[in-house]
């Protein structure tokens, strides 16, 4: 009998699962130690009426209605319920009890378990934010492409050819933009959810700079933008396609935000234990307050900047995707109205 109890209690003290017991007047007479992590009191402060001192002031109301009905009954009792733990984080826990009978109609109590569910209310809250903006982002071309397609087969214009060639280059710009963001959309996820495979390889950093260059060269001279190139050669061992979409990310936002016949100078060079990339502009630069907002999915220095200068919003995310998954890191450092540098790292590797 002895051995028995010892052996529940070892089971109840090491469970990964927070359990407690209450007795028949709702009163607590039990909590194990991951309870008690959980909910961020000790043993003793838990008991009796206790634990609810620790229930955020919030839920504490609803919480005593809905236990109150259950105590009483037979029932099952579940809840997700908010602790304030001493050092002030608030925990999400879900909790749920089953009633203790001696008879079936004698109920000596309620057993319940208590799980920390604070990181998957995290996850699920960050994954409704980007599903409204994903779906507000992708809405306003849509909205604009049916508009202008709407007019168009209405006959509206049917007179005036010019008018209806505008709808048509709205139409089309529309469609781009959102071909860009899905494709940016879908490219950001896979890389997020680690489904991207990195093809690396030694690679010359002079060369991956100069093929960015060639990318993007049309769009510079478009611009009016001088790109320089200072070719060091330094091998790194990366994957290139990779490293070509964010230096070419990079140098298209900096003639993007850059005025024309300025420069913009892309270089490499080797440190002591990485090689790092560097993007600098003599654009408008950045204020101190977005250097590190701007690496997060359609974060802007101002909100009309994806739309006027095309853009998706999501490039810098992408970008930082990738330079993470190397093992490096990415940053930028900028004096508003004189320029941004931004830079990136990827370690070189010894023993891969
Ligand atoms: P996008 O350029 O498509 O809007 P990005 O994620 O590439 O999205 O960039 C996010 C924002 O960071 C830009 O909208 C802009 O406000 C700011 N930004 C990026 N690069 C520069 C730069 N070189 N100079 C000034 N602002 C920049």
């Amino acid at each position: 009998m002895q051995q028995s109890e010892a052996e529940f209690r070892s089971l109840s003290e090491n469970s990964p699962v927070g359990i407690f017991r209450m007795d028949a007047e709702g009163r607590c007479t039990y909590t194990n130690p991951r309870c008690q992590a959980i909910c961020g009191y000790t043993f003793d402060e838990a008991l009796g009426e206790g634990w609810l001192q620790f229930v955020h002031p919030e839920d504490r109301e609803w919480l005593m209605q809905d236990w109150s009905q259950t105590l009483s009954s037979q029932q099952q009792f579940s809840a997700e319920v908010r602790y304030i733990h001493k050092d002030g984080t608030i925990h999400f826990a879900q909790m749920r009890t089953s009633p203790l009978s001696r008879t079936s109609s004698q109920l000596i109590g309620h057993v319940g378990t208590v799980e920390d569910v604070t990181e998957r209310r995290a996850i699920e809250q960050m994954k409704s934010e980007f599903v409204s903006i994903v779906s507000h982002e992708l809405r306003t071309p849509l909205a604009s492409i049916r508009g202008s397609l709407g007019l168009l087969a209405a006959g509206v214009f049917k007179n005036k050819p010019e008018s209806a060639q505008q709808m048509l280059d709205i139409a089309t710009y529309d469609t781009e933009r959102l071909v860009r963001l899905v494709n940016d959309i879908l490219d950001l996820e896979r890389l997020e959810s680690h489904k991207v495979n990195l093809n690396k390889q030694w690679c010359d950093g002079a060369a991956l700079l100069e093929q960015s260059v060639k990318t993007i060269q049309s769009l510079a001279v478009e611009s009016q933008i001088l790109l320089s190139v200072e070719p060091t050669s330094v091998q790194v061992w990366a994957d290139s396609d990779r490293i070509i979409q964010t230096l070419v990310n990079l140098v298209s936002n900096a003639i993007k935000f850059s005025p024309p016949h300025s420069t913009v100078t892309l270089n490499v060079q080797e440190q002591a234990d990485r090689v790092l990339f560097e993007v600098k502009d003599q654009g408008r630069g950045i204020p101190a307050d977005k250097l590190e907002t701007i690496f997060g999915r359609f974060q802007q220095v101002d909100a009309s900047d994806s739309r006027q200068k095309g853009g998706t919003g999501l490039g810098l995310a992408i970008s930082k995707s990738i330079v993470q998954q190397h093992g490096g890191r990415i940053w930028v450092e900028s004096v508003p109205g004189q320029g941004s540098n931004f830079y990136f790292t990827v370690p070189i590797l010894l023993n891969e």
